[in-house]
């Protein structure tokens, strides 16, 4: 029998009006490039999303149509992501650090017809612009008289655009499941490949973000994470859903420049990768600062290192949420939110506890299988493939014919992991970075939090390159911030932290690690050119 409620088709629109509607004046604060502060609130931009959803349709876009954005964390992207999909388009966000090539392929690939694109990065597309020929439209996130000159063809300024839009514009009903946004993941794993969000699931996720990751409706959130980086975990949508005041920091990540508007907007919770907390940390630290705002930070992207959460902890007083999630998981997979079991834990253990990823949010089954595809315990030992299961995973890749899932709706995540016996989850490694040394397996994200736990070490990546007797062996690259630190004393330090099967075979000092564009360490670059280091001794 089926219930009598009512069908649910949801336009991600109801969001911003619905915080126009209840919190009209949550403030909505941007750092924009020249450096200003800008301020506006729900009520305004969704005036203005409702604007530039109507000149879209004015000008001839459809539903289902791809536009993009080469944009930072400002309240006009923010009405991009409501104004476009709202009217059924498909917001589609460019990271600006991709290599050109990537980015072609990717601007071609979602057959994009406008790029919404702040005035900075217009050399980027100049340089593409007669190998994107999908695109239509160039709007600059700017004021007419704030163009530059520029060879791009069909250039509008965002202002000027949105100006003879209509206010009052009435969102369409839009079919069930439709897409509303689109991500590519950001190739770490081989070939970017498209991950296109629908209303529902993006609402679905946005719910379950609220409650996993302990927001409160007072909360002013500094939102770090990109929004071109899987919808900036959904803040964009859960912030208006709760009202929450947004603070944005534009293309001004620095330590100094987000200790700033953490003090100014009294920021209470924050998100954002390690490599950007590390920066705010040792800006904190080298100026005596405290952050007496902050009260939440959550990290996510990459492995939280022990450095990190002890310093937040001890010296700010700031609670961190590890996250886990990927691209295809809208992203979020796990939290590990403060619970009243920690507060009766010795710092250690409770340390010990807070680096695991986490737990399911309400809505994301895990197993974890061997290489046979059997289900193994959880038990906090046994590790192997971590597989996901929900309505904000993905079905298959954008474009693709074939399912990403096995029969039964599970996603190999291309992580390994461990499950304990409270459902705490704990990335061990991503199956391609794992070392397969002597048929037993070595962590490197074990060893690089380990080694980030030196004061000596800035930054460590660990990778597995080729070796006679071992097929595989570890070797530690640092950057070190102290000219004198040696290779003996940080094999020491790691000796009794790692098995000693575990010490790397080699450690190399190097002045900086390669990232890619979403700040992951690129070790399929390093791999390839240690790969032979060990051979050759
Ligand atoms: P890509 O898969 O292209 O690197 P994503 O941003 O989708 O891009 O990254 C997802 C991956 O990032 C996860 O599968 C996991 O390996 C890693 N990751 C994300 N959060 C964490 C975390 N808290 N701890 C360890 N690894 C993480």
């Amino acid at each position: 029998m089926i219930g009598d409620m009512q069908k649910w088709t949801p336009n991600i629109a109801g969001i911003i009006e619905h915080a126009k509607k209840i919190h009209p004046k949550s403030e909505i604060i941007s750092k924009l490039t020249n450096g200003e502060i800008h301020r506006t609130n729900y009520d305004e931009v969704c005036l203005r999303s409702r604007k530039l959803a109507s000149k879209l349709c004015q000008d001839g876009y459809k539903e289902g149509d791809v536009l993009a954005t080469l944009a930072l964390n400002t309240f006009r992207h923010l009405e991009i992501y409501y104004g476009v999909s709202g009217m059924g388009g498909i917001v589609h966000t460019l990271n600006f650090r991709l290599h050109p090539d990537q980015a072609k392929y990717i601007i071609n690939h979602a057959e994009d017809k406008i790029i919404f694109l702040e005035v900075p990065f217009v050399p980027i597309l100049e340089a593409l612009k007669d190998d994107i020929s999908s695109v239509e439209k160039f709007i600059l996130l700017c004021d007419k008289d704030e163009i530059p000159e520029t060879s791009l063809k069909n250039v509008y300024s965002y202002e000027e655009y949105i100006e003879d839009g209509k206010e009052d514009f009435d969102w369409p009903s839009l079919k069930d499941d439709a897409a509303c946004g689109l991500c590519y993941t950001s190739g770490t794993t081989g070939n970017p490949k498209g991950v296109l969000y629908s209303h529902k699931s993006t609402i679905l996720h946005a719910a379950s973000a609220i409650t996993a990751m302990s927001i409160d409706q007072d909360d002013s959130i500094l939102m770090v994470v990109p929004m071109f980086h899987v919808m900036a975990w959904g803040i964009p949508y859960y912030g208006p859903m709760l009202g929450n005041k947004i603070v944005m920091p534009g293309m001004h990540m620095d330590g100094e420049s987000l200790y700033t508007l953490i003090n100014e907007e009294e920021v209470t919770m924050a998100a954002g990768v390690p490599t950007i907390w590390m920066q705010l940390l040792a800006y904190c630290r080298e100026n005596s600062k405290k952050l007496t705002a902050l009260k939440n930070t959550i990290i996510g992207g990459s492995a939280l290192s022990l450095a990190i959460l002890k310093e937040f902890d001890e010296f700010h007083d700031v609670n961190v949420v590890h996250a886990w999630g990927m691209t295809e998981m809208s992203p979020l997979g796990t939290t590990n939110v403060p619970t009243r079991e920690m507060e009766s834990m010795t710092k250690e253990d409770k340390y010990n506890l807070q680096l695991k990823q986490g737990r399911p949010c309400f809505g994301v089954e895990l197993k974890i299988t061997n290489d046979k595809g059997d289900a193994l315990p959880n038990d906090g030992k046994s590790y192997g493939h971590l597989l996901v299961r929900g309505p904000w995973i993905l079905q298959k890749y954008f474009k693709s014919d074939e399912n990403a899932v096995d029969n039964n709706g599970w996603f190999d995540t291309g992580d390994i992991s461990t499950i304990d016996s409270d459902g705490y989850m704990t990335i061990v490694d991503r199956s391609k970075d794992v070392i397969k040394s002597g048929g037993e397996w070595i962590s490197s994200i074990d060893l690089e939090n380990a080694a980030v736990g030196h004061e000596h070490i800035a930054e460590a990546c660990v990778v597995g390159v080729r070796h006679p007797k071992w097929d595989e062996r570890p070797i530690l690259l640092v950057v070190a911030n102290e000219k004198n630190v040696s290779k003996d004393e940080i094999n020491k330090f790691l000796s009794d932290k790692v098995a000693k099967w575990w010490l790397p075979d080699d450690i190399i000092f190097v002045d900086e690690l390669p990232h890619g564009a979403t700040g992951k360490l690129l070790k399929v670059e390093l791999r390839d050119k240690y790969s032979d280091h060990l051979m050759e001794k």
